[in-house]
């Protein structure tokens, strides 16, 4: 997916390394599980480190123009968030 178009118009180009828009949204217990694992001698190699958080993790782009935030589903389709105004 090298470039993503927000709804406001903004083109993120996602073909060049990890961009600022690009997030990973991680639950909690996996943080606890991950800090628990460094404390350890034998804890998670590097690899299994970005595969347990890959494995939880949401995929979040935010947009740099309007803020708005997609979330990736399982299914590789993508919902939009934005901040709600009264
Ligand atoms: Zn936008």
């Amino acid at each position: 997916m090298p470039k993503f178009a927000c709804r406001c118009g903004c083109v993120m180009n996602l073909s060049t390394g990890w961009s600022d828009c690009e997030l990973s949204l991680v639950p909690e217990n996996i943080i606890e599980e991950l800090i628990v694992s460094l404390d350890k001698e034998n804890g998670l190699s590097a690899e299994q480190f970005v595969e347990k958080i890959d494995s939880k993790s949401i995929e979040v782009l935010r947009c740099p123009q309007c803020n708005r935030l997609w979330l990736e589903n399982e299914d590789g389709s993508y919902n939009s968030y934005i901040k709600e105004t009264e």
